[in-house]
């Protein structure tokens, strides 16, 4: 039987979530007018007033935020409250560019964590569960964003933060931890190790685990699943936003809901800004509607995904959004064709290597290389030299039919690409060292 946190909200005609998004939007679109002068120069160049924005269908009349802006106002030129108001900051975890630092009152916090709430019941967590949470604490809000639902939830919360991985799964086992929380490269990691310490799935209790920060693929979802005997949800949020929480997955593991309550989605074309209609593929906009210290209105996420309103079996009526397919500053272009390292994983792991991989993109005598170290497993060891040329060529023709592009493939011994604890350091782009 599906679980709700909040059965109203989650479950709210499609009608009242649209009425209860009306009312929000124009409050808030007021109360960021009124408070944030950075905004509200934006809303005058467009010549917008906050009595133009009614309902949802206005919203498309309000100027986009950026990373930019972000950046511009840095660090209190987009706080809507005064500091006084304020209780805490988190900040991004800087894996593009300089660091973003967001605000929140002590309501926004609450907000954030029901958010976190609603993931981990979505996931069959309840009061009696051992939620065990290895997302970063700190400035990251992976930890602090997961620890405060699990409160709520009323799990018994494991504070492990990220690291000391065999002291993760002796407390794991200790005390019979039933969800995990972290990085998805880092359960690959935790996985590995649980084995590596020569146990199975059947030594620990672990029933689900909530998983993002960082795009993984099904096929990643499937490895992690099968290492440590669970079902792997996905979660997703960014700190612009407040944290983990503004999506999340449900049993039917086909996309995850928004809640909408709290966060209007909308995706356009990230060269035009022109707003896309459902179902198809842009960059996904946000506009918070509850947030009182760190208000952004259309926010430009930059992760590419799409849209849909399909009826889903948990009964939830919360739109759904895939998967992001990356950042569009994650898309490579290599020599004129759009790579993203998931197209990569997906080859990898569908021809049984380990996620664990590095790419590597330089440019040589105006040509671009491409250049992809990937760890075997013990199995896949062979002091044949010819059968590991045989292997190189085989994976380097299963990625070229993936991308149209050849790769060199270079097999790398067993654990000799280093582990990620939280987001994962996959491509380097030596091209950008150049300019
Ligand atoms: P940073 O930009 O420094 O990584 P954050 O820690 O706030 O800052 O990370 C937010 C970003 O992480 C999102 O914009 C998105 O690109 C990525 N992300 C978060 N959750 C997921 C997820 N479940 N799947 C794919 N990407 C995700
Ligand atoms: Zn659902």
């Amino acid at each position: 039987m599906e679980r709700y946190w909040n059965q109203e909200i989650e479950t709210m005609s499609r009608e009242d979530m649209k009425k209860l998004q009306d009312e929000r939007l124009a409050a808030q679109v007021k109360h960021v007018y009124e408070n944030v002068e950075y905004y509200r120069n934006l809303m005058d160049e467009k010549g917008v007033k906050p009595e133009d924005v009614k309902s949802t269908e206005d919203l498309h009349k309000l100027p986009f935020l950026s990373k930019a802006d972000l950046r511009d106002a840095y660090p209190y030129g987009l706080l809507a409250k005064p500091l006084s108001e304020c209780v805490r900051i988190q900040s991004t975890s800087g894996t593009t560019g300089r660091r973003v630092v967001a605000f929140y009152t002590q309501h926004d916090i609450d907000l954030w964590e029901d958010c976190c709430a609603r993931a981990i019941t979505a996931a069959g967590g309840t009061n009696e569960d051992v939620c065990q949470v290895c997302y970063g604490y700190g400035l990251f809000t992976g930890g602090p964003g997961l620890n405060g639902g699990s409160h709520k939830v009323g799990c018994l919360t494991l504070p492990m933060s990220s690291g000391n991985t065999e002291r993760q799964i002796q407390f794991m086992r200790d005390l019979g931890s039933t969800i995990l929380c972290c990085t998805p490269s880092y359960a690959a990691y935790i996985g590995e190790t649980l084995h590596d310490m020569g146990y199975t799935p059947d030594d620990i209790k672990l029933k689900a685990g909530i998983f993002g920060a960082e795009p993984w693929t099904e096929e990643m979802r499937r490895s992690i699943e099968n290492s440590l005997g669970i079902k792997a949800y996905d979660i997703y949020g960014l700190t612009e936003t407040s944290g983990p929480g503004v999506s999340f997955e449900c049993s039917e593991q086909t996309g995850m809901h928004i809640n909408e309550d709290h966060f209007i989605p909308e995706i356009i074309n990230p060269d035009t800004g022109e707003v896309l209609p459902e179902g198809e593929v842009g960059e996904l906009v946000f506009t918070s509607i509850t947030k009182e210290a760190f208000p952004l209105l259309r926010y430009r996420t930059r992760d590419l995904c799409v849209l849909s309103r399909k009826k889903c079996s948990c009964g939830r009526t919360l739109i759904k959004m895939s998967k992001p397919m990356g950042r569009s500053d994650d898309m490579l272009i290599i020599r004129g064709v759009n790579v993203f390292p998931s197209q990569i994983e997906t080859v990898l792991i569908e021809q049984g290597y380990t996620p664990n991989y590095l790419i590597e993109v330089d440019r040589v005598n105006n040509s671009d290389t491409l250049d992809i170290s990937v760890e075997m497993n013990p199995e896949q060891l062979s002091d044949k030299v010819k059968d590991m040329q045989d292997k190189e060529r085989q994976l380097a023709g299963a990625i070229k039919t993936m991308l149209g592009i050849s790769p060199k493939v270079h097999l790398v011994s067993p654990k000799s690409i280093a582990r990620s604890e939280g987001k994962a350091v996959r491509v380097i782009d030596k091209r950008k060292l150049h300019d």
